[in-house]
């Protein structure tokens, strides 16, 4: 969605009202695509004083795997971001502003790059889970194989023959 914002920089007081949708079914977290379904953004741009702020929210339903035993983790996600608008910065060094040049901002690529910013990078089911075995590829939350028996640590190893003798 491109919001033209000429009359809104000009006029003191003056309000956007954002409700919309933004695809973002393409975006890759690991080798899911978290958001099959549009994201939801809605939001204000307000010109306060002469200030310009973007304020939305972007919900959506997030799809994921545990990133060790591959269990599917569906979460609503609520994100809330902030942000000043300008038509030019002097010094490049506040990052917070968001610079519309030709006063024509384009909220879709704006709201992907900060909601991929707050996806995780991993995502467990549970704070414990116990993944999958390494060598059998059972879920080892719900239940156990006989793998890690076999795997004998050396050391041990060394002990066992010597009480079998
Ligand atoms: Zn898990
Ligand atoms: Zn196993």
């Amino acid at each position: 969605m491109m919001i033209d914002l000429k009359q809104l920089f000009e006029i003191v007081g003056e309000s956007i009202d954002i409700d919309c949708c933004l695809s973002l079914s393409e975006v890759k977290l690991g080798m899911t695509n978290p958001f099959t379904e549009p994201v939801h953004l809605s939001g204000k741009i307000t010109n306060r004083a002469g200030i310009v702020t973007l304020n939305y929210t972007a919900s959506a339903a997030a799809h994921h795997v545990c990133d060790r035993c591959l269990a599917p983790i569906n979460t609503p996600v609520v994100f809330g971001f902030e942000h000043i608008l300008v038509k030019q910065v002097n010094d490049d060094s506040n990052d917070d502003f968001i610079v519309v040049p030709n006063l024509v901002l384009d909220l879709d690529e704006l709201a992907s790059s900060d909601i991929i910013l707050e996806l995780p990078s991993k995502v467990l089911c549970k704070e414990d889970c116990k993944g999958l075995c390494p060598t059998c590829g059972v879920n080892l939350n719900e239940q156990s194989c006989n793998c890690t028996q076999k795997r004998i640590d050396p050391r041990l190893e060394i002990l066992s023959k010597l009480l079998e003798n």
